[in-house]
């Protein structure tokens, strides 16, 4: 999953090892760049029998797509690519090239027979958004099974907690500052749930001034630029956060919160370009601003 990851357990030391098999055989089969992977197969054959995890991830994330109104989109990968988001060789991609690639991006046309997907012949797919969340709930799923009660893991800035800390208190879990020096934006105490943020800060480069980052917006091909920085959702499924906090990013400020109204099991911090920040109303207790964003201007957003 090209990032780092913590684990903290507390329970039998062999666990950790199990842990770590879980989570590469996890990224072996889900991996877009693994050339083994079910992934690349479907990429490169247009259609194969893939895992029963891979299938599973498949169709969650295609019935996000959907309830997202496409602002999770699993085939935008070719988009990604051109960026150079996946190499780390960075172009601006002309407006007719992304518009050209554009017309293969459509997650209604990926299928999903049993554990066969079928793509079209154009179009790539791409679990980046959805992998870490997935990995991370199978890896406490397995913890727990093995009779664990307290762990926490940080796949590569996405926590996850299983219970709560071994003297009973919540996990303290701090939101990146996002102008990414290091520091906090804010914590939010949580037992037993995720805490998984998307942000503008984490793969980006610059050109003439402007920002490019590695959250397309599905509608025009390019970077989501809608005065978010920083989505943070909070949830008992890891999968659900993780495909939240990216389609949350690309939703913009207004839809997040009409999109948080209409329901959905999640609470969620969105961190605004201006230096103010959105907290829905579940969360309101538990958060607390830090750093420069102590003073912040904190507006709660409620279910209607
Ligand atoms: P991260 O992996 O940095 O924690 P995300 O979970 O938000 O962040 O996933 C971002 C990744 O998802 C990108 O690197 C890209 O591969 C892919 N992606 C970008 N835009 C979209 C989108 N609109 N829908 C689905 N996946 C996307
Ligand atoms: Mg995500």
């Amino acid at each position: 999953m090209d990032t780092v990851m913590d684990l903290t357990v507390y329970g039998d030391e062999e666990l950790l090892t199990g842990a770590s098999a879980l989570i590469n055989s996890l990224d072996a089969k889900l991996s877009v760049t693994n050339e083994n992977s079910d992934i690349y197969a479907v990429n490169s054959g247009k259609t194969a029998a893939v895992s029963k995890e891979t299938a599973e991830l498949i169709s969650f994330a295609l019935s996000i797509c959907k309830k997202t109104g496409g602002a999770l989109e699993i085939s935008i990968y070719p988009i990604v690519r051109a960026f150079g988001f996946t190499t780390g060789e960075y172009r601006v991609p002309a407006a007719g090239e992304v518009a050209e690639l554009l017309q293969a991006v459509d997650y209604t046309k990926i299928s999903l027979e049993g554990e066969t997907v079928t793509i079209p012949e154009n179009m790539l797919i791409d679990l980046g958004s959805v992998a870490k969340g997935f990995t991370g709930d199978k890896v406490l799923e397995y913890l727990k099974e093995n009779g664990v009660e307290s762990a926490l893991i940080n796949l590569g800035g996405n926590v996850q907690t299983l219970g709560a800390k071994p003297d009973g208190s919540a996990w303290k879990v701090a939101i990146a500052d996002p102008s990414g020096d290091g520091g906090y934006a804010g914590a939010i105490e949580i037992a037993n749930k995720c805490m998984i943020t998307s942000g503008n800060y984490e793969r980006f480069f610059e050109q003439d001034g402007k920002r490019y980052h590695h959250i397309i917006d599905p509608k025009t091909g390019y970077p989501a630029d809608n005065g978010l920085v920083s989505v943070t959702v909070v949830g008992e499924s890891g999968a659900l956060c993780d495909a939240l906090s990216t389609a949350l990013f690309v939703m913009g400020p207004e839809a997040a919160a009409e999109f948080y109204k209409t329901g959905g099991d999640f609470e969620a911090v969105l961190i605004k370009e201006d230096g103010s920040v959105l907290v829905t109303e579940g969360l309101k207790a538990a958060f607390t601003p830090l750093g420069r964003y102590k003073d912040a201007k904190v507006t709660v957003i409620t279910h209607d």
